[in-house]
Formats: structure tokens, C-alpha cells, sequence
């Protein structure tokens, strides 16, 4: 059968998609509540660049890449895959590519980031079965839901901002075995989400939840809490709820994309955000079937081995992004004449250079990747920790150089109306030209470049890349406890004589 004639009774359009977000949420900027988040100048934007990625679902060009006929020959989002081959994770990666490059990256929580938690939880379903069979069984129930309504939205596993030396607060204690030990569990803090009823048809939540990309953007969001020491059952969750949800609000940081900007004038910024929100849970109500863990703080312990998914995905879209910097590089060195300086074509390389390291951290965790007991082909864990924070390390100094490229002409930027004037234009074109473009096309250029590195926008980007899904601190704490030396070790002991351990 031709696959363009296929129904598509599982995708939805870009329109459908907004008409989906206008669902009587709770959503504050700057103290006022936003009647459509669609029509909103600091979240409408966003939402109108994951609009088109909808709309993208039924383009015969693309629609290959974002969708694939599942068992029943219905066509479904590629997002909500479970990867069973490494074949699949190909599969996967070409539609996270797909979404880099559309985004230019700066979308860190596109719509198959997020379905990667649920899957994570399928890879390790069995230890789910063991301790809460009752909730276990959801998880596959809701990754077909979610399939089949072709849901996106974030994950919000972190926890909120407060005084970390309270156990309570401690923040993520994954590796930390020495710092968690002296911090004593069982205080209790306002900021935790925990279960305050318990009934017949499924719980309430209450608490807060930081800091939550998408959020307002989204349809339904999964929940967990880090692990650290003392973790009560009741904080001990995995679960998904509707952002539309009775007793939750969700309150905006400061935009940092203006959708009234002009395009030529801010290209990237004008297009709109992911937005960060923090959260509130006022006795929300987590329907049964929406439970995979309640109760058994061992499940938050597999954090680390059910986010890996989640962290493949971060590692590839930050090595798309990487392949578009060192396009930006180039065009930057012809637009300017640059190309034929050694010092300059050695900052271009290492752009490259970061480019393919970041590939080949991608691609070596896929070959390493081995299935899990429940069937499901997961990354090889320290490929991904040692390119996470590979990609991390590095990223100010790419940034950095793609500055450097363009010089002065970072600065002597100038608007679209300075080029309709009739003299300024005039003597702009003039004075301002580039090899082989305009000086308006040479602006242009140079506008892209510094909304991907020098706007208040790239510097929310950089401060994302920096901390978003762990810190350098605890990639290095995982790589430390995670990454077998034992053989190496061996082979040292026995070529030199020391005792074998
Ligand atoms: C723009 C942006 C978007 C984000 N989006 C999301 C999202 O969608 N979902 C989500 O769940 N989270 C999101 N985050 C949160 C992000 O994952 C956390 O900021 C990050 O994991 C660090 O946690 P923290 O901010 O609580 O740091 P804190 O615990 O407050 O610690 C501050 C710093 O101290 C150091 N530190 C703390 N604990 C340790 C330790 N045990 N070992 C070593 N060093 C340590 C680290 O350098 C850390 O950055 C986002 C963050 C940003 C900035």
C-alpha cells in the first residue's frame, strides 16, 4: 500500500495540536494569567515551531522520519517508539536529527525527548513488576496512549531550588554516596512532591516541581523525584498527569524571545522558545492508571538507567547542533574573506573537530548498545556519559570561537530599517558588503549568528546545555562509579607484579 494513503487517525496537525493546548490551564507570566498559551507572545512562538513539526507528520517529504506504521499498519509519531533494534535507534535518531536542525538545537525538550522517560521505564519493566506490579503494567498502556494521541510534553524530574544542605533538599545524591550518608532522610520540606491521599481511583499530589521546559507548551508532563537519602515512600514517584490538571499552576521565567521581533533583524529569536516554568501542585489528582511508581524509593533509584534514553537524545541533538555550528563557521569565514588565513581556518577546525566528536559519541553508544533485560536496545551508558560531558566541557569554547569568526560584525549589526532608509541603506550596501553577498545579506548572516551565540536567548541555550539533565559534576561522579577500569587495572598489577585485587 502507498504510505501516503495511509489514515492518519493516530498524528494530529499543527492546528490540532494548539487547539489541544487550549484546555482552561493554569498559566501565569509576570503575575497575570495567560487566557491562550497559543496566542501568548512568551510561549505562542514556541508552540507554533512544534505546530510545524506536527504538520511535518503529514508531509509525504518528511513524514518517513517523523512517523512509521506500527503492527496494526496504522502510521504513528516515531517519537513514542519503543527501540527493540539498533536499527530502531537509528530510526529514532533520524527524527531527533530532524528536529535539531528544523530547531537549530536551541529546542532542548522537542516532542521525543519526554517519551524516552516512559520507554526508559519499559527497558526496566521487570523491576518495576517486582516491587509494584499493580503500576508496572501501566507503563506500556500509556506509551501506547500516548502513541496513539500523539502526546508531547516535559519531563520534570528535578527538584526545587532551596537549602541543599537539608537532606530534604539535598537535591540529586545519585553518585554522592560520601555526602549523601551524612545527610540524615525523613525532614520534611514543602517543595517535595508527595502524595497527600491516597484513594480507590488514584492519588493526590502536592508540592512543586522545577524547572519544567515546555510545560506550558505541552500536553502532559511525567513526574519523578531525584534520589537522596531518606526518600519517604510518599515521595517515591514515577507518574504522568495532564498540564491542564485541576491544582496546577505553572508559573513562566522572563521571556527571552520576543515574537514581535523581526525576522531578518533576530532570525532565530524572533521564531520563539522553549519556556522554563516552575511548577505547583495543590492536591492534584494522578489518576490510577497514570501511576508506574508509588510508594518504593528503590524505583527513583533507577533514575540513572531508566533517563539514559533521555540522554542519548540530548547527546544527539547537541551533535546536529554541533554540525550546524560548523556550517555557521563556514559561511561566517566565506561571507568575510577569512578562509585563506591558517589561524583562522584552525578555529573553523576545531568547530569541526567538536562536530565529529560528538558524532562519534553517538554512534559508538549505538554500536555498544546491548538490549535490556525486558527486550528494549539501550545505549551504552558510558559512551553517553563521557560525550555528555565532552559536548558540555567544550560548548562555551565553540560558542567562543564562532564569535571570534565574525569580529566586528557581531556588533556592526544593524536592523531592517536602517537598510529601507534611502541614504543609510544606501551607503550601508555601500561601505558594509561581504564576499560574494550584499551587505544586507552579510547582515543577515551575521543577525543569525548572534542569535545562536550572544543573545539573551543563546544564553539561556548555554545555561541549559550547561546543567540540563546533570551537571558536569555528577556526569563525572557517573563516569567515576559507572566506567569498568577493572581490566586495565589487571593488566597493570600483572605486567608490573603487583597483588591482583
Ligand atoms: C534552562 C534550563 C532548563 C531546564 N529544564 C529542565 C526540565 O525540563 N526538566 C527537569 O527536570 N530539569 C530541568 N532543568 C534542571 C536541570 O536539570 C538542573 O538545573 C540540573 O540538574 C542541576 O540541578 P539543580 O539546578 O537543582 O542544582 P543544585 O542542586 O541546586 O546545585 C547547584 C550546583 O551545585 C553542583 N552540585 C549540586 N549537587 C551536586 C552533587 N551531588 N555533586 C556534584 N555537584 C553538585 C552542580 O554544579 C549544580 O549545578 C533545567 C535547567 C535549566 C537551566
Amino acid at each position: 500500500m502507498e504510505k501516503t494513503q495511509v489514515a492518519a487517525k493516530y498524528l494530529k496537525t499543527g492546528e490540532m495540536f494548539k487547539e489541544s493546548l487550549r484546555d482552561g490551564r493554569n498559566v501565569f507570566y509576570q503575575g497575570e494569567l495567560i487566557p491562550d498559551v497559543t496566542a501568548h507572545p512568551a510561549t505562542g512562538g514556541g508552540i507554533d515551531i512544534m505546530a510545524k513539526i506536527y504538520d511535518a507528520q503529514h508531509n509525504p517529504e518528511t513524514q518517513d522520519t517523523l512517523t512509521y506504521l506500527n503492527s496494526e499498519g496504522e502510521r504513528v509519531s516515531t517519537a513514542w517508539m519503543i527501540p527493540r533494534t539498533k536499527e530502531d535507534l537509528k530510526t529514532r535518531r533520524a527524527l531527533t536529527d530532524y528536529i535539531a536542525r528544523e530547531t537549530f538545537g536551541v529546542f532542548g525538550r522537542p516532542f521525543d525527548l519526554m517519551p524516552l522517560v516512559p520507554v526508559g521505564m519499559a527497558a526496566y519493566l521487570s523491576k518495576f513488576r517486582e516491587k509494584r506490579p499493580e503500576y508496572a503494567q501501566n507503563v506500556l498502556h500509556y506509551i501506547d496512549y500516548a502513541q496513539k494521541n500523539n502526546i508531547l510534553g516535559p519531563e520534570v524530574l528535578v527538584d526545587p531550588q532551596n537549602d541543599r544542605s537539608k537532606a530534604a533538599a539535598a537535591g540529586a545524591r545519585l553518585f554522592d554516596v560520601e555526602l549523601g550518608s551524612k545527610l540524615k532522610g525523613g525532614e520534611s520540606t514543602p517543595a517535595l512532591l508527595r502524595v497527600v491521599k491516597e484513594t480507590e481511583e488514584g492519588i493526590y499530589i502536592s508540592g512543586a516541581k522545577a524547572v519544567g521546559s515546555i510545560s506550558s507548551q505541552g500536553n502532559e508532563m511525567v513526574l519523578s523525584n531525584l534520589m537522596r537519602p531518606g526518600l519517604l515512600p510518599e515521595e517515591s514517584l514515577w507518574l504522568t498527569v495532564p498540564i491542564n490538571s485541576p491544582g496546577i499552576h505553572i508559573v513562566c521565567r522572563e521571556t527571552v524571545s520576543v515574537d514581535s521581533a523581526n525576522a531578518y533583524d533576530h532570525p532565530i529569536k524572533s521564531r520563539g522558545e522553549e519556556m522554563d516554568s516552575f511548577l505547583i501542585f495543590d492536591n492534584v489528582f494522578v489518576e490510577k492508571w497514570r501511576i508506574f511508581n508509588y510508594g518504593v524509593p528503590e524505583l527513583n533509584e533507577l533514575y540513572g538507567s531508566v533517563v539514559l534514553g533521555a540522554h542519548w537524545h540530548i547527546l544527539s541533538r547537541l551533535a546536529a547542533k554541533a554540525e550546524l555550528y560548523a556550517g555557521a563557521a563556514q559561511l561566517i569565514v566565506e561571507a568575510l574573506g577569512t578562509g585563506q588565513i591558517p589561524g583562522v581556518r584552525s578555529i573553523v577546525s576545531d568547530v569541526i573537530q567538536y562536530a565529529q566528536t560528538l558524532r562519534a559519541y553517538v554512534l559508538a553508544s549505538e554500536e555498544l548498545a546491548q538490549l535490556t533485560d525486558d527486550g528494549v536496545m539501550w545505549p551504552d551508558v558510558n559512551m553517553l556519559t563521557a560525550g555528555r560531558l565532552h559536548g558540555i566541557i567544550h560548548y562555551p569554547k565553540i560558542i567562543h570561537n564562532l564569535q571570534e569568526l565574525c569580529g566586528q560584525g557581531l556588533v556592526m549589526r544593524f536592523s531592517e530599517k536602517d537598510y529601507e532608509h534611502p541614504y543609510i541603506g544606501g551607503k550601508l550596501e555601500e561601505l558594509l558588503f561581504g564576499r560574494g553577498l550584499t551587505s544586507k545579506q552579510k547582515n543577515l548572516l551575521m543577525n543569525f549568528i548572534w542569535d545562536i551565540t550572544t543573545d539573551s536567548h543563546a544564553g539561556r541555550i548555554g545555561l541549559f546545555e550547561n546543567v540540563n539533565a546533570l551537571p558536569a559534576p555528577l556526569l563525572r561522579e557517573r563516569l567515576y562509579h559507572e566506567y569498568d577500569r577493572t581490566p586495565f587495572m589487571n593488566h597493570i598489577r600483572k605486567s608490573i607484579g603487583l597483588p591482583l585485587a
